[in-house]
């Protein structure tokens, strides 16, 4: 008894296992050069941004009433934009806050108490998370030396664990490794009925020609679920919308889970508003991944070991303390981030101004007397 009112003491009465655990997220800093979580440095013209303002405006008009909780108007326009790389309906899509809540609402539908994750490390360190808070089992099989999977030992894991949600991230995070257009349909027949394939596509749209996106094979297999943000690529970071697209079942399932109204009145203008400008905020993907490339080859060129990277961020090593030239590079007004395997740092792809900075600065810190 005595024991129980011990515990009891203990507060705020939190579950036990997520006692002392560290909120996910990077360190928000307010310094010059911001290369760590992946945004698009480029913001919207002074016209998308009074398209918006207008769009916000008017959903203003109507802020008294509850949004559409279907949010057609905007599931259809999500469609037609996806429609581009292969054919998808608006009954096949789902959106929600951000493509971390899109994946939150995957695994409180097909996760759960008896039921197993599956990724391969390392890879994006929230989907542990989305595990732990939904009762579902994580299961962690690794990745090769140079961060690609190998199909064979995946299978394996696959018929060993049968889980019910497999996360592949294409490109994965913070490799910057993108999926052999193989993997999909073998981890699909793998899985079979019992389970689905989340590839989350959050940088699909910096892949290097040749790579096709998931959605493609969205018509050969109903257990595949492709994830994608306009948080990237997009840049719309701040407007936190983040979508899929499935077989209709799969997206009817997920409306069992969600909260009621949860995309906001604003949120689904202002999305709407910004998929009218698509041309505009995705006009800079070409030059990211150019800028992209010229940062691997210049970091090959130092010596350092560069993952091979299909997104707007670069995997490079491997330093014996990392932490030291994290913090040189922030010391110069760079933020990049300390992510993935110890030794290695990753930088997101900015301005060309910018990537020159990283550049003169990590030089410094990593030649103090030169
Ligand atoms: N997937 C991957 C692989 C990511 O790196 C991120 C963001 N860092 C997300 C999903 C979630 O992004 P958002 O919630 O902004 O759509």
């Amino acid at each position: 008894e005595r024991s129980e009112r011990q515990v009891q003491a203990v507060w705020p009465p939190l579950r036990p296992e997520l006692a002392g655990i560290e909120p996910y997220g990077a360190p928000q800093l307010d310094v010059p050069v911001q290369l760590n979580v992946n945004e698009n440095p480029y913001g919207p013209s002074a016209e998308c941004v009074a398209d918006i303002a207008e769009a916000a405006a008017e959903a203003a008009v109507t802020l008294n009433r509850y949004p559409d909780r279907e949010f057609v108007e905007l599931r259809r326009a999500l469609a037609e934009y996806l429609s581009k790389d292969a054919p998808v309906s608006a009954d096949m899509v789902w959106a929600a806050n951000g493509s971390n809540e899109v994946m939150l609402q995957l695994l409180q539908a097909f996760g759960g108490p008896g039921r197993t994750a599956v990724s391969f490390a390392p890879t994006y360190s929230m989907y542990p998370e989305y595990a732990r808070d939904t009762h579902t089992e994580w299961v962690a099989g690794a990745r090769e030396d140079d961060f690609s999977l190998d199909l064979d030992k995946a299978r394996a894991l696959i018929e060993e664990v049968r889980p019910s949600v497999v996360l592949l991230p294409s490109p994965n995070n913070p490799t910057g490794t993108a999926l052999p257009p193989e993997a999909i349909g073998l981890l699909c027949e793998v899985v079979g009925d019992r389970g689905i394939v989340v590839v989350d596509e959050a940088y699909g749209e910096f892949r290097r020609a040749g790579v096709p996106s998931a959605l493609e094979s969205l018509a050969t297999w109903r257990n595949l679920v492709v994830t994608r943000t306009m948080s990237k690529a997009f840049a719309g970071a701040g407007l936190r919308l983040g979508y899929l697209a499935a077989h209709p079942a799969i997206v009817d399932a997920i409306r069992v889970v969600r909260l009621p109204y949860h995309l906001s009145a604003v949120t689904q203008a202002v999305a709407l508003a910004a998929l009218r400008h698509a041309p505009e905020l995705l006009g800079k993907v070409d030059e990211l991944r150019s800028e992209r490339d010229r940062t691997v080859d210049w970091l090959r060129g130092q010596g350092h070991e560069v993952a091979e990277s299909d997104a707007n961020y670069v995997l490079f090593g491997r330093f014996a303390d990392r932490h030291a030239v994290w913090q040189g590079l922030l010391d110069h007004g760079v933020l990049i981030r300390e992510v993935g395997p110890d030794g290695w740092l990753r930088v997101s792809i900015g301005t060309a101004a910018e990537m020159d900075t990283f550049k003169t600065a990590l030089v410094a810190v990593l030649n103090p007397r030169g």
